[in-house]
C-alpha cells in the first residue's frame, strides 16, 4: 500500500494509447508512482463503443501499450466494466490520491467524464486532464462573431495564425509502478478478436497497431510519399497517403507530432514545404471535424443542416447489402468496398465514391452508410466518420453540395487510370482491356465472353442506371427546395 509520503496517481489510458508527448502520463509521472490503466467500457453509447475491425485493433494496440510499459519498468492494468465504478476502486486498492486522464469530445464521453471528475472530487481524489488528442481545442478557434467555425477554409485559417501548438515531450525513460501489483484481467479474455470465423486475416500483413507501429508510419511517409503528397494523394492505384488515421483514432500518435515534424522537414528541406502544409491541412479536417462534434453534438446522428430532415431516403435491403458486399457492378465502388471489408481501411477519394454511391445513387440514408463504415473501419472515429458522411451527403457544414454527384467511371477513369486498383480487389476483371475496366457493361456480350467476364455471373450487372440515379437524386434534392 501507498503512504502519505509515496503519492500515487491512476493514469486513465483511453484514446492516447502512447507514452511519448502524453501529458497525462507526465503529470501521472510528475505526482509520484503511476497505476496505468485501461477501462473496456461496454456500457458506453453504442456509436462510441469500438465497432469490429475497430475492436482488433484496440486488442493489438493494448498488447503493443501493455509491453511498452513493462519496458519501462511498470504494468498496465486491465479492467473491464462502468468507470465510475472501476476507478474509485482501482483509486482505494492503491491509495492513489490523483486520477488524471487525456480528453476525449464525444458527447457521452465528455457526458461520463464530468460525472466522474465530480464523484472522485466529492470522495476527495484530485483530477485532471488534458489534450494530447488535438492541435487546438475546440473552445480555443472561435469565428469572428465568437461562436464555433461551420467552414473548413476560415477555420484552418485562424488555426494557423494561433500560437503554435507545444513541442510533443518524449516518452518518460521509467514508469515507476505502484509498491504492490494491482489486479489485472487477461486481454485475450476480452474477446475484442474475431473468431468464426476470422475475418481480420487480411489486417495482420498491413498493420501494426501501436505506439511503434505509429512512429515507423510516419517515418515511412516522410521517407517517402509525402514529397509529392499534394499531386497523388487522390489517386487509389498509389501508396500515396500516411495511413495514419486509425493510429491517430486511437492515439498511438499526436497531431503535435506530426505539426513539429513537417515543420522540421520543410525547414531542412523548403522543397517539401508546400506537401507538408498540404499534409498538415488535412490533419486541419480532422481537426474541424472534432470542432464541428464538439459544437453540434447532434452530427452523429442528425443532418447538421436541418432542410435536409425531410429528404425521402429509400429503404433498399437489397441494394444496401449489394453495396456493402461489393457487389453493385460498378467496379471502383465494389473495389472500394472489398478493399474495406478484406483490410479495414479505405482510400479516402474511394470512401467519398462509395459514399456518394450510396447516398446519390441508390438513395440511401448517409447514417447507414456510416453504421457499416462504423463496424468495419479500424480507424472508425466518431467525427471523422459523422463529419465524412454529412459532408459527401450534402446535409454537413461546408459541405458537397449535393448535385455534385460522383460519376463512378469517370472517378475511376481519372483516379485509377490503369484499373491497377480495382484489379487488387475485383481481380475476375483481370481479362478485361484496360479501357473496359471502369466499365465492363458498355462492351457487348460477346466481347465480354472472350474475355471470360460473364455479368451477372462472373461479375454483377449495374444495380443502377448511373443516368437515371443522377436525374432521380437531382429530383429528390429539388422536393427540398433548400
Ligand atoms: P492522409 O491523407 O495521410 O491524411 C492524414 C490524416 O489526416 C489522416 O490520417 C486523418 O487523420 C486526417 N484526415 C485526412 N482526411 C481527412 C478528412 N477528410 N476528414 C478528417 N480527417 C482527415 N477518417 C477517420 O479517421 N475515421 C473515419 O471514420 C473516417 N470516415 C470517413 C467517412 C467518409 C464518408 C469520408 C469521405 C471520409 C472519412 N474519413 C475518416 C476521412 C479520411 O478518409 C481518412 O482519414 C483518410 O482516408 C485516412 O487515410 P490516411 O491516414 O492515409 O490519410
Amino acid at each position: 500500500m501507498s503512504t502519505a509520503t509515496d503519492p500515487t496517481a491512476v493514469c486513465w489510458f483511453r484514446r492516447d494509447l502512447r507514452l511519448a508527448d502524453n501529458p497525462a502520463l507526465a503529470a501521472a509521472i510528475a505526482y509520484g508512482r503511476v497505476v496505468p490503466l485501461f477501462i473496456l467500457d461496454d456500457g458506453a453509447p453504442e456509436n462510441e463503443r469500438p465497432g469490429g475491425a475497430a475492436r482488433w485493433w484496440l486488442h493489438h494496440s493494448l498488447a503493443a501499450l501493455r509491453d511498452r510499459i513493462a519496458r519501462g519498468g511498470g504494468t498496465l492494468v486491465l479492467r473491464r466494466g462502468n468507470p465510475a465504478e472501476i476507478l474509485p476502486e482501482i483509486a482505494g486498492e492503491t491509495g492513489a490520491s490523483n486520477v488524471v486522464w487525456n480528453r476525449c469530445y464525444e458527447p457521452g464521453a465528455i457526458r461520463r467524464d464530468a460525472a466522474l471528475q465530480a464523484r472522485l472530487r466529492t470522495d476527495g481524489i484530485a483530477c485532471d486532464n488534458h489534450n494530447s488528442a488535438l492541435l487546438f481545442e475546440p473552445w480555443t478557434i472561435a469565428a469572428g462573431t465568437g461562436g464555433p467555425y461551420k467552414v473548413f477554409t476560415p477555420f484552418w485559417r485562424a488555426c494557423l495564425a494561433a500560437p503554435a501548438p507545444p513541442r510533443p515531450a518524449p516518452a518518460p525513460a521509467v514508469l515507476p509502478g505502484p509498491r504492490q501489483p494491482v489486479r489485472s484481467e487477461n486481454l485475450d479474455d476480452w474477446d475484442l478478436l474475431p473468431r468464426a470465423p476470422d475475418w481480420a486475416q487480411g489486417f495482420h500483413p498491413l498493420w501494426q497497431p501501436g505506439e511503434d507501429g505509429a512512429r515507423a508510419r510516419l517515418d515511412a511517409f516522410a521517407a517517402g510519399p509525402l514529397r509529392n503528397y499534394g499531386r497523388d494523394r487522390d489517386r487509389m492505384d498509389h501508396a500515396a497517403t500516411s495511413n495514419l488515421s486509425a493510429h491517430l483514432h486511437w492515439g498511438e500518435i499526436g497531431p503535435r507530432q506530426i505539426w513539429h515534424r513537417m515543420h522540421r522537414l520543410a525547414a531542412m528541406d523548403p522543397n517539401l514545404s508546400k506537401d507538408a502544409d498540404k499534409f498538415l491541412a488535412e490533419i486541419g479536417w480532422r481537426e474541424f471535424a472534432h470542432h464541428l462534434l464538439f459544437h453540434f453534438p447532434d452530427i452523429a446522428t442528425r443532418n447538421f443542416r436541418a432542410a435536409f430532415d425531410p429528404f425521402r431516403w429509400r429503404r433498399d435491403a437489397d441494394a444496401l447489402r449489394a453495396w456493402q458486399r461489393g457487389a453493385t457492378g460498378f467496379p471502383i465502388v465494389d473495389a472500394g468496398m472489398r478493399q474495406l471489408w478484406r483490410t479495414g481501411t479505405l482510400h479516402n477519394r474511394a470512401r467519398m465514391i462509395v459514399a456518394s454511391f450510396l447516398t446519390k445513387h441508390l438513395l440511401i440514408d448517409w447514417r447507414e452508410g456510416a453504421d457499416w463504415f462504423w463496424d468495419t473501419l479500424c480507424d472508425a472515429d466518431l467525427a471523422n466518420n459523422s463529419a465524412g458522411w454529412q459532408w459527401v451527403a450534402g446535409s454537413g457544414a461546408d459541405a458537397a453540395p449535393y448535385f455534385r454527384i460522383f460519376n463512378p467511371v469517370s472517378q475511376g477513369e481519372k483516379f485509377d487510370p490503369s484499373g491497377e486498383y480495382v484489379l487488387r480487389f475485383v481481380p475476375e476483371l483481370a481479362p478485361l482491356p484496360a479501357p473496359l475496366i471502369h466499365k465492363p457493361w458498355t462492351a457487348d456480350e460477346a466481347a465480354l465472353r472472350r474475355y471470360g467476364v460473364v455479368l451477372g455471373r462472373t461479375y454483377p450487372r449495374p444495380i443502377v442506371d448511373h443516368s437515371m440515379a443522377r436525374q432521380r437524386a437531382l429530383a429528390a434534392y429539388k422536393a427540398l427546395r433548400l
